[in-house]
C-alpha cells in the first residue's frame, strides 16, 4: 500500500508517518515528488494501524497496491526516476543513445566503434565482454581483457561504458570497469544475478526476456531494487512471436504500458528486435515516437567481418546518417538528442 500525504505535509510529518511504518517492521519507501509525497508501504499490512495513520491530519489517503512490484512501481513513485550516468541522466527530456559492438573482438574494433559511437552523437559505448551465445562453440567473448578495452574506450572518448554480465562473478569483476552492468534477456530471471547487480549500485539495464510478460520484467527489476539498488533502466529489445520474418517481434506497447505502470526509464533496442540492419532506422524511429527513453543500436566499423550479430549492425557511417534523422524525430516529441 502506499500513504498518499497531503500538500500541506512538512517534513516532520513525512518523517513521523515513516518511523510510525518502520516501527511496525515495515520498510517505508518515501518518494518526495513535484506534486505530491508518498510513502510506500512494503511488508505485511496487518502489523499496521492503518486507520490510525489514515486519521492523520497530514495524511490524504492510503491507497492499496495489488501488483507483486512495489519499488519499480508508479504508484510508488509517481514521478518519472532520472538515473544519472557520469555523462548524461537517463529518463528525463534528453534521448541516451548506447552504440557499440555486439562484442568487444579486439582493441582496435572497440576503439573504431567507439570513436563511431561518439562521432554520431551516442553517449554510452556498448560492447560484450561475456557474450551469452545460443551456441557454445561461437565467440564466447573477451572477458576481462574486453572490460579493461572498454575502460581504455571511456578514457579515449568520455563515453560511459555498459557491458553485459552473465554471471555473478562477471558482476564483481565488471563493477570495477563500467558505468552500467546490463543483464541479458537470457538472464532476465535468473534471481541469484538480479540480486547481485542490486547489491552494487551501479546503474543496471534489464532486458526484457524473450518470452517475458511486462509484469514479469517488472519483478526482475523489484529483485535488483530490492537489493537496494535503484538504478534500473528497462530495455525492450523484441519478444519471442510466431513472426519469422524479424528476428524478434519488437513490442512498441510495451513502452506505453511501462510508462503507465513504473516510473523507471525505458530505451528500445532495435539491433536485436529485428535481426536486420534495414528495419533499425523505422523501429528507433517508432521507439522515439511511442515515448522510449532512448535506444541501444549495435555499430560496428566492418559489420561483413563481425564475430556476431554482423547483419544486424550497423556500419559507422550508417550510424550517423541515422542519428541525423532521429534528430528531427526527437524534436517532433519535444525531446532532445
Ligand atoms: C546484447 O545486447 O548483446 C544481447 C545479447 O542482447 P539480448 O540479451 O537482448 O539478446
Ligand atoms: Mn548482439
Amino acid at each position: 500500500m502506499i500513504i498518499v500525504m497531503k500538500h500541506k505535509a512538512t517534513q516532520d510529518d513525512i518523517l513521523q508517518v515513516a518511523s510510525e511504518v518502520t516501527r511496525a517492521g515495515l520498510m517505508a519507501n518515501v518518494s518526495e515528488g513535484a506534486e505530491i509525497t508518498v510513502i510506500g508501504v512494503i511488508g505485511d499490512k496487518s502489523r499496521l494501524n492503518s486507520d490510525a495513520i489514515n486519521s492523520l491530519p497530514c495524511v490524504d489517503k492510503i491507497v492499496s497496491v495489488t501488483e507483486s512490484y512495489k519499488l519499480a512501481n508508479k504508484k510508488f513513485h509517481p514521478d518519472p526516476s532520472v538515473i544519472e550516468m557520469s555523462n548524461c541522466k537517463i529518463g528525463g527530456k534528453e534521448l541516451v543513445v548506447m552504440a557499440g559492438p555486439c562484442a568487444i573482438e579486439s582493441k582496435e574494433q572497440l576503439f573504431e566503434s567507439a570513436d563511431a559511437a561518439k562521432a554520431g552523437g551516442a553517449a554510452i559505448l556498448r560492447g560484450g565482454a561475456y557474450k551469452p551465445r545460443t551456441s557454445p562453440y561461437s565467440f564466447q567473448g573477451l572477458e576481462e581483457e574486453g572490460l579493461k578495452f572498454m575502460q581504455e574506450a571511456k578514457a579515449r572518448t568520455g563515453l560511459s561504458v555498459v557491458c553485459e554480465v552473465t554471471s555473478i562473478q562477471a558482476v564483481n569483476t565488471a563493477a570495477n570497469y563500467v558505468d552500467m552492468l546490463q543483464i541479458g534477456a537470457r538472464n532476465m530471471q535468473n534471481f541469484e544475478l538480479l540480486k547481485a547487480a542490486g547489491k552494487t549500485k551501479i546503474p543496471v539495464l534489464l532486458k526484457r526476456g524473450l518470452c517475458a510478460t511486462i509484469e514479469e520484467w517488472l519483478n526482475a527489476a523489484e529483485y535488483i531494487m530490492s537489493e537496494g539498488n535503484p538504478n534500473v533502466v528497462l530495455c525492450e529489445r523484441g519478444i519471442r512471436t510466431f513472426e519469422t520474418s524479424t528476428r524478434n517481434t519488437l513490442d512498441i506497447s510495451a513502452i506505453p504500458v511501462i510508462k503507465a505502470k513504473s516510473h523507471l526509464p525505458i530505451i528500445v533496442d532495435p539491433s536485436h528486435a529485428s535481426g536486420k540492419k534495414e528495419y533499425i532506422a523505422s523501429l528507433s524511429k517508432a521507439a522515439i515516437a511511442a515515448g522510449a527513453d532512448g535506444l541501444m543500436i549495435e555499430v560496428h566499423p566492418n559489420p561483413k567481418i563481425a564475430l556476431s550479430d554482423g547483419p544486424q549492425s550497423l556500419n559507422p557511417e550508417e550510424f550517423k546518417v541515422l542519428m541525423e534523422e532521429l534528430k528531427i524525430i526527437a524534436s517532433a516529441c519535444n525531446r532532445t538528442l
